[in-house]
């Protein structure tokens, strides 16, 4: 596919894509656009503007979401909502979930400027507070509107005490009209999100944009074993109760059951692990680790976390351990809809995109849609798979190709 034959206006994208990561610019190239700060008040109001410079309808709901409309023929039929998210993580990029709303304000523009009026109406929407970093709980704006928020979450606090409740109102929203910024089950029809990958898999393949086929759910464990503490220096070998060596052995076991199947999309990792006493000439007593096991195949899932329980089992009655188990997160892989994918895998053909289909490795605001109605997702290749990062990069030529990808899909739905 060449550039020449573009729909969308790849120069104002670009434009756009800059001119947003100066809001929140921290270093060169990193950006830190937090929750319901001034910084995100002001990317808000810039896209706005943009929004309605469009010819889009454009308002900042209670849930601080900024929602632009453009009217469908039939204005009452289930709505088609495009975005993502504007803020980002302290130390953050340029492209996590910007390229996601920037490119759907590309793609209804577009559709204004070639007069296409869509069946339905379309809804570019930019998300509240999807990354969670500064009230340690995302997906809030996305939650909001389909009512899923939970108890005492607005008195949750960041690390300077102010609440949320208190950052709602600073920002102009008012929390005490919720429900007037909900959205009645049903009137969504479908989602569509484009995102970076955030993963090395597009990259490696050396394709620009992914169809991605889910969201894996994960599942969070946290492991204790419990040994005995003794001499490093006298105690011998035979008689050691050792769970530093049991964890080792556990978290050996958890990444051979999670390769065994290189075709498969399965992850499995420890990545935060501490020992008690934690002293050199002290054998380890106590050890306690996370355990972070994804797959899109729910039963496959539950077979390797079936084998992973066995070995434990097992490892603790050969060290002499005990051992406890709970769980902290149990999530249900979530399936892009077919119908959906197959608009996607249409409109590669037509344009000349040969993407290939993946999973989702972390959460999105289609995680939550995706319980509320069908929902698609492009992904975009981007450099080392690096996100949350000032490093993150996709080159405009990659981005574009996923804008005009989403374009396809949207006016073909
Ligand atoms: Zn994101």
């Amino acid at each position: 596919m060449t550039l020449q034959t573009l729909s969308i206006n790849k120069e104002r994208l670009e434009k756009r894509i800059h001119e947003l990561a100066e809001i929140g610019k921290i270093s060169d190239t990193g950006v830190c656009r937090l929750a319901l700060s001034k910084e995100d008040r002001k990317a808000v109001e810039t896209v706005k503007r943009w929004m309605e410079e469009a010819g889009l309808t454009a308002r900042i709901d209670h849930f601080g979401n900024l929602i632009g409309r453009l009217e469908g023929k039939s204005p009452d039929a289930p709505i088609l909502m495009v975005g993502s998210h504007i803020d980002s993580q302290p130390y953050g990029g340029r492209f996590d979930g910007v390229i996601g709303v920037l490119g759907a304000l590309e793609v209804v523009q577009t559709m204004l400027e070639k007069n296409i009026v869509p069946d339905t109406p379309i809804e570019v929407v930019a998300f509240c507070d999807e990354e969670g970093c500064r009230f340690n709980k995302g997906l809030f704006g996305v939650r909001g509107i389909l009512g899923k928020l939970e108890e005492g979450e607005l008195e949750r606090k960041d690390k300077n005490g102010v609440t949320r409740r208190e950052a709602l109102i600073e920002f102009g929203c008012d929390p005490t009209k919720f429900k007037e910024s909900e959205y009645n089950e049903g009137s969504i029809g479908a989602f569509l999100e484009m995102h970076i990958e955030q993963g090395p898999i597009l990259e490696a393949k050396d394709v620009p944009v992914g169809i991605v086929t889910g969201i894996s759910g994960p599942l969070w464990l946290s492991v204790e074993l419990e040994g005995f503490a003794g001499h490093a220096g006298s105690v011998p070998m035979s008689m050691r109760q050792d769970a530093l060596v049991g964890a080792a052995k556990v978290i050996v076991a958890l990444n051979e059951l999670s390769s065994q199947d290189p075709s498969a999309p399965t992850v499995g990792t420890v990545g935060s692990l501490q020992v008690f006493p934690d002293s050199r000439n002290i054998i380890p007593e106590k050890v306690t680790f996370t355990v972070d096991l994804r797959d899109i195949d729910i039963n496959r899932r539950h077979v390797i976390e079936a084998n992973l329980r066995k070995q434990i089992k097992e490892i603790t009655k050969t060290h002499g351990l005990q051992c406890t188990i709970t769980e902290d997160t149990n999530s249900e892989p979530r399936y892009c809809s077919e119908r959906l994918m197959n608009i996607m895998r249409q409109q590669s053909a037509k344009i000349g995109l040969s993407p290939i289909e993946l999973m989702s490795g972390p959460f999105h605001d289609s995680l939550s849609m995706s319980y509320a109605c069908e929902y698609g997702m492009i992904f975009v290749r981007c450099k080392d798979g690096i996100s949350h990062n000032p490093k993150e990069f996709s080159t405009i030529e990659d981005i574009v190709l996923g804008t005009e990808l989403l374009y396809h899909t949207v006016i073909n739905y």
